[in-house]
């Protein structure tokens, strides 16, 4: 037994076999496979190599029909190697001897052949170094490697139970096409609380842990975990004293979860009558059902650009679009639904990029295709229900404009075609410090008003959000961030306009009492935290709140903040749900 610490980041525990999903083979997944599946392991790889090799003869006869006989000769070199024992056959024979999945067998095969192939003195055999990673990629393709999906509901089957992913990073754009519901955990070695796959963890209520170092190379496939998202703790092979204990504390998150659930018809309203608008933020439409069965009074931000993860540059089309925002809107009826247009994903290496949102898809013309595209969708789809479009990453009055002016052209494009659109509420999301200083300006014309904590951390204090070697420095309490959040609740009261906070640090219940005494009554969060905050909401008094956010107002330091936050939980104890 071997017990491992990292980050907790989406709450509960797990107990699971693992899979491992390192990226370093190329997205490969690692997995070991049962007696009874080695047969069908087999037959995939017989099956991937025969679809490798039609392919390969085909590309040889488009290149030869285009450049004459003779150039295909790359392709037969190819199509040898499909047949060289060193290849495909050994990893046949690893996935007999060493029970690892197809993807992973030929993943070391390659390896193997290629550092062979490296070391020879004679330079034709060095360059087919890349011949057989070209081979292997291709062979791995043709076992459905891209199609995340089916390949990880593959693997659950084959490996019997319950899965916990083990990976060393996972972007969000592969998150999103995974089926989360055959994952029962999650840990990472990269990472961090704000990253979108975690918080795609904690939207799908999978426990997850990141920022374990090297927990690819120590933990092996199959091996059985514990994974505690509350605590960060991965047991690596429990003893049964251990897994008592882990089923007893599923046992109580469960219970703790139930009894939060029966605040679901009481408003989130302190002690002293000041109502909270508790929203959900949703990364999938089919988190509805979710949002609703924890009292979402509403969708306070939808991430639509997972829609664009997997899919080739042309899709999602309008009428795609259309249909999912029309269900969204319907479902949520009569609650509004925030959609935000496509922000960017974040890049591998957990790294943003440089420009985003408004910004990128000015600087590319393919972008504001797709942005014109996505809100002629829209416009159609507000016809159905409540829909408020919020553009993110605004930096200032004139992107705005802009924006509206591209929102306006679709508009009259979808009312030519004969829909009556109604009118769309126009919000700004404040993630850049350069909008938050002109919040006023922004407010004076927008309708509402969103605060993306996590960016705006990251920008005002230029520390890596998806970085979990920087989270000590990411620090949502810092003096610099609470004076913006208290400039934007000032410029919206000042404009009479909507102001909700949609960053993780509404879903923080430590966070709220500040909130709530900075003059914030709406806050949109992962649904499952909405019960607790509920809760934290109901026992809060917002006039001592308000005295809260005053002193904390005057601090220096986030450690004096931590310790008036701290000091008013110990005199208002709320409860948490633990794991
Ligand atoms: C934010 O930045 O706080 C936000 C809500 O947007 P995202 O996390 O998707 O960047
Ligand atoms: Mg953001």
């Amino acid at each position: 037994m071997e017990r491992l610490n990292g980050l907790g980041t989406s709450p509960g525990v797990a107990i699971g076999r693992a899979v491992l999903m390192p990226r370093s083979a190329g997205g490969g997944v690692r997995v070991r496979v049962s007696d009874a599946t080695v047969p069908a392991e087999l037959e995939r790889l017989r099956q991937a190599v025969e679809r490798t090799r039609e392919q390969l003869k085909a590309i040889k006869g488009r290149v030869e029909r285009a450049a004459g006989e003779g150039h295909g000769y790359l392709f037969d070199a190819q199509m040898l190697m499909l047949d060289d024992p060193m290849l495909v056959h050994r990893a046949g024979e690893l996935v007999r001897a060493e029970h690892l999945n197809a993807e992973w067998a030929l993943h070391r095969a390659g390896e193997d052949l290629a550092a062979l192939l490296g070391s020879a003195s004679d330079v034709y055999l060095r360059e087919r170094g890349g011949d057989v990673s070209d081979v292997v990629s291709r062979l791995k393709s043709n076992l459905h490697q891209t199609d995340w999906a089916p390949a990880l509901t593959a693997l659950a089957d084959a490996a019997e139970g319950q899965v916990i992913l083990v990976t060393d990073e996972l972007r969000a754009s592969v998150a999103a096409q995974m089926d989360w519901s055959r994952i029962a955990g999650f840990v990472s070695e990269r990472g961090s609380r704000t990253q979108h796959t975690a918080i795609l963890a904690r939207s799908m209520r999978v426990p997850a842990v990141v920022g374990l170092q090297a927990a690819t190379q120590q933990v092996a496939p199959g091996a059985m975990l514990v994974v505690d998202g509350t605590t960060g703790d991965v047991v690596v092979d429990p003893s049964e004293a251990t897994l008592v204990d882990a089923r007893a504390r599923q046992q109580r998150h469960a219970a703790a979860e139930r009894s939060l659930g029966e605040l679901r018809a009481l408003p989130a309203e302190t002690q002293d009558g000041i109502t909270v608008r508790l929203l959900a933020n949703i990364e999938r439409p089919d988190e509805v059902a979710r949002a609703r069965e924890y009292g979402a009074e509403g969708i306070g931000l939808y991430r639509s650009e997972f829609l664009l993860a997997g899919v080739p540059a042309e899709e999602p089309t309008e009428d795609t679009q259309y249909d999912v925002y029309r269900a969204l809107v319907e479902q949520m009826a009569p609650e509004p639904v925030t959609i935000r247009s496509f922000d960017a994903v974040e890049h591998a290496g957990g790294r943003l990029d440089a420009v985003r949102g408004l910004r990128a898809t000015r600087s590319a013309p393919a972008g504001l295709d797709r942005m014109r595209t996505q809100l002629r969708a829209l416009c159609r789809a507000a016809v159905h229900g409540r829909l408020r479009l919020m553009f993110p990453q605004v930096g200032g009055v004139e992107e705005l404009r802009e924006a509206r002016g591209l929102l306006e052209e679709a508009r009259s494009d979808v009312r030519e075609g004969g829909v009556n659109v109604p009118s769309v509420p126009v919000g700004v999301m404040i993630e850049v410090p350069s909008a938050a200083l002109t919040a006023d300006l922004l407010a004076a014309e927008a309708d509402f008003l969103s605060v993306g904590t996590n960016d705006l951390v990251h920008y005002t204090l230029a520390v890596d959000r998806a970085d979990v070697r920087a989270s000590e420095l990411y620090e949502p309490l810092h003096p610099a961030v609470l004076r913006m959040l208290r400039a934007i609740q000032t410029a919206a009261a000042g404009a009479a306009r909507p102001l909700s906070i949609c960053g993780e640090m509404a879903s923080d219940p430590a966070m709220l009492p500040l909130l709530v005494g900075l003059g914030i009554t709406e806050l949109s969060m992962t649904p499952a935290a909405i019960p607790l905050a509920k809760q934290v909401l109901r026992k809060l008094v917002a006039a001592e709140a308000r005295a809260l956010a005053d002193a904390v107002l005057r601090c220096g330091t986030v450690r004096e903040i931590e310790g008036l936050l701290a000091e008013h939980a110990r005199q208002h104890p709320a409860g948490t749900v633990k794991g």
